[in-house]
């Protein structure tokens, strides 16, 4: 490794950090389950590689711990060789190699690696690792990994990314659920939202999640007010109640920055396979972005593969950050790349450095890290070396990226 991208990788290393995206359950839920290459390391993103190479299974077949360990590495090794390269599978063995000591993942250490995963996976795993290991401050999560006590975990809400599917039950659960909360009716539908949100927020949210591709046509106030009383009623049809949820979305965005809360929008490709990814494609947000300028928005994945959309966005629209979440290891040689352009076109403040996104493995989270600094300091030694950039002003944007921005533009 050049001597400059080993320095700034020194020099991240010692530098606190906020994960701005992860999906991580209790630890005690991680500790209870099965430990082992294929729950910890081969897991989540490098089984989308192996299942597009041609594993024929269901993948979760691999976490099965009835069947021997023997058994299962032998369903998964014709597939090693060809995701062994992959972003995803880098993360993987980079993880294996600074936290279990294990160089080469291969028959001859495939076991000795699930002894280690074992062996360490005892209460304060997360600690160890994520705070220790990865000198992580706060993850911004979406998992099941509440933890209101010391407010380490925070949480990004889900609850309104799936509304364009809403139904009259649904509606009613969520209708039931707010009323009792709210000790009482609401006359109008702006007002149930506003509660939601306040809720939201109550219960330590800093964000919402949504996807790109999020319908831009919305019916008008009028118009929802009276569906919502129709449901009320038990009138509302099917389309109806459609119309509703994507109503309530764009009262949610509009109304996030009364909240305090960012809308975090996923851009870009899906983590498994054979779903479509193309309505993902973040110039879908354009139409939000103009249309609700006081909302901070946080788009993420680089919007990969729209990686120069997400330039040209994070450039014209003062409400648009640019997240790299999950890039790191998606595409470590896209990611470098790109990082220049975005550079060329994206004030620095506008930038998060790091999420790792992970589901059920705090070591992915590592591997992911460890990537993203190398990554980083690969993009920032091309203008070093070209003499565009001081070192001491590149550290400055690592610092912005991995810790400075996502703190300021979340508020945590
Ligand atoms: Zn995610």
């Amino acid at each position: 490794m050049n001597e400059i991208i080993r320095d700034l990788d020194t020099e991240m290393q010692k530098m606190k950090v906020i994960d701005t995206h992860e999906h991580l359950p209790p630890e005690e839920e991680i500790i209870s389950t099965n430990a082992d290459i294929f729950t910890r390391i081969y897991c989540q993103y490098s089984m989308t590689s192996v299942v597009s190479a041609g594993f024929g299974y269901d993948y979760d077949v691999l976490k099965n711990p009835e069947i021997p360990l023997e058994e299962r590495w032998n369903m998964f090794k014709p597939y090693l060789w060809a995701i062994k390269d992959t972003g995803y599978a880098r993360a993987a063995q980079i993880a294996a190699r600074d936290l279990y000591d294990i160089e080469d993942i291969n028959d001859h250490t495939y076991r000795l690696l699930s002894e280690r995963i074992k062996e360490a996976t005892s209460p304060g795993l997360y600690d160890r690792i994520l705070k220790k290991k990865c000198n992580i401050e706060k993850i911004l999560n979406q998992g099941t990994w509440v933890d209101n006590e010391t407010g380490y975990s925070v949480p990004v809400c889900r609850d309104f990314m799936h509304l364009s599917y809403l139904n009259e039950s649904w509606m009613r659960s969520i209708y039931e659920d707010l009323k009792e909360k709210h000790g009482g009716d609401f006359n109008r539908a702006k007002e149930l939202v506003d509660f939601w949100l306040r809720e939201t927020r109550r219960n330590g949210s800093v964000g919402v999640k949504f996807n790109a591709g999020l319908p831009t046509d919305v019916i008008e106030d009028a118009e929802a007010q009276s569906i919502f009383e129709r449901f009320r009623n038990g009138k509302a049809d099917e389309k109806e109640m459609s119309c509703f949820g994507i109503w309530i979305m764009h009262k949610v965005i509009e109304s996030a920055p009364e909240h305090n809360l960012v809308v975090a929008i996923h851009c870009g490709l899906n983590w498994r396979c054979w779903a479509d990814f193309v309505s993902l494609n973040p110039t879908s947000v354009v139409p939000l972005l103009i249309k609700y300028k006081n909302t901070v928005f946080d788009l993420y994945h680089g919007g990969i593969p729209w990686v120069r959309e997400m330039a040209v966005i994070g450039n014209q629209y003062p409400n648009a950050n640019l997240n790299l979440v999950w890039c790191h290891q998606i595409s470590p040689y896209m990611t470098v790349q790109m990082l220049n352009e975005w550079i060329d076109l994206v004030p620095a403040n506008k930038i998060l450095g790091f999420g790792g996104d992970s589901g059920s493995s705090p070591e992915k989270t590592y591997g992911a890290l460890a990537l993203a600094r190398e990554n980083i300091a690969r993009a920032l030694v091309v203008r070093i070396s070209r003499g565009e950039m001081t070192e001491e002003r590149a550290l400055d944007l690592c610092k912005a990226w991995f810790y400075d921005n996502p703190k300021r533009i979340y508020g945590c």
